[in-house]
């Protein structure tokens, strides 16, 4: 039965709160799985199963799935459609309210993939970016201007807090383009897919905390010159803040939307040798 049908059989009522806009096209969501890397010696974590057409995929390729869906009128549906899949449980919570830590102990090694609900994209990506440490991949459905901000270049108008934040943990880039009369119900927006491959070390920074302390400080106005926006975030005399910014090869006057990762590395390295931050 398509799952269309199974939507209506068991009367379930789209919620456009919780951003359902699913998929349905096979090629599709065979494509998704495939640029998520989901192989058979590691788990899948899914946010947002939906009707579990990308579970029913996942489970396809991995050793074991975990699915989060928020929404319990889904549990009947899910039941039908994710039926013989064996290695695949469906938690039905909010996943920005699970333990990261708790779970990753039940998943080992994993790729997360999702058609993530529009209305969190940010969020959840952040929690994985910040927290996650047996993450080896992670491949989002976003919204395609969201996914220009998660792939930019230093320099550009897309590129800010977040961009930076994803570079310190891997390389983001897009798979492939969605349009909108992919999903129903149908968005107002295209779509994109975002690959993020999970390199440890891939810039070289004492503490990812003070990273993204940085980031998060040179982006927090972005009217003000980096400098001006070191010295509030961090209380720092101007002279320090300057000298700072010397030793990273880094021009006074510059704003903090033109620096590469390596850059903001250089800072809080600088910042961690000080003792200003851990
Ligand atoms: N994976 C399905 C697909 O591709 O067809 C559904 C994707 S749909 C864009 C997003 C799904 O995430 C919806 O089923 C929605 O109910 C669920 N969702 C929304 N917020 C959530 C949250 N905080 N935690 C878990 N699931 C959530």
């Amino acid at each position: 039965m398509e799952t269309r049908d199974i939507l209506k059989k068991n009367g379930f009522v789209f919620k456009k709160q919780y951003g359902q806009n699913f998929l349905t096209d096979t090629n599709l969501l065979t494509a998704i799985a495939e640029d998520a890397g989901v192989e058979k010696t590691s788990s899948a974590l899914e946010i947002g199963a939906g009707a579990g057409a990308l579970t029913r995929e996942l489970s396809a390729r991995a050793k074991k799935v975990i699915a989060f869906e928020i929404d319990r009128s889904l549990k009947p549906v899910l039941a039908e459609t994710l039926a013989g899949c064996e290695n695949t449980e469906v938690i039905f919570r909010d996943f920005m309210k699970c333990d990261l830590s708790t779970l990753e102990e039940e998943l080992g090694p994993y790729h997360v993939a999702a058609n993530l609900p529009y209305y969190i994209t940010t969020p959840v990506l952040m929690r994985f970016v910040e927290e996650a440490k047996l993450c080896k991949s992670i491949t989002v459905m976003v919204q395609e201007e969201v996914a220009s901000r998660f792939v930019a270049k230093a320099g550009t108008a897309d590129y800010g807090a977040v961009t930076a934040a994803i570079a310190l943990r891997g390389e983001a880039r897009i798979t492939r383009k969605v349009p909108r009369t992919m999903f129903f119900p149908r968005p107002n927006v295209d779509s994109a897919v975002v690959h993020i491959a999970i390199e440890e070390g891939r810039i070289a920074v004492k503490s990812g905390h003070a990273y993204r302390e940085v980031v998060r400080a040179a982006f927090s106005s972005r009217r003000k010159t980096l400098e001006n926006n070191l010295m509030s975030a961090f209380r720092l005399p101007r002279e320090r803040a300057r000298e700072l910014l010397l030793s990273a090869g880094i021009e006074a006057g510059v704003r903090g939307e033109t620096l590469s990762p390596e850059k903001f590395a250089q800072i809080a390295d600088a910042l961690v040798a000080d003792g200003i931050l851990q």
